[in-house]
């Protein structure tokens, strides 16, 4: 039944290669309120997709982080950010 669950979730709601594109527009919020219930549905649903959101909220997470003074001097531009992101989906082939 779950199996069944996933296979239509993943046809009918939302495949596994729109989910970063919509995480990306949910972290910036500009996901409509449909495209969030569809997104959740999928990551209730799919272990992988559930795992690379997780992964990016954390690396949001640090990169964001205020930094120690020793550190602050070190700063990540929008643009590094946003191409170690796009790396970062290349290498796991989303
Ligand atoms: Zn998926």
């Amino acid at each position: 039944m779950k199996a069944l669950l996933s296979k239509l979730i993943h046809i009918i709601i939302m495949p596994c290669n729109r989910v970063p594109m919509l995480i990306e527009q949910q972290n910036a919020g500009k996901l409509s309120f449909m495209k969030k219930i569809r997104l959740r549905m999928h990551l209730y649903i799919c272990k992988l997709c559930a795992a690379y959101a997780l992964k990016v909220k954390q690396i949001d997470r640090l990169l964001s982080e205020e930094l120690s003074e020793e550190r602050k001097k070190i700063k990540f531009k929008e643009v590094d950010i946003q191409h170690f992101k796009e790396e970062t989906k290349r290498k796991i082939n989303f």
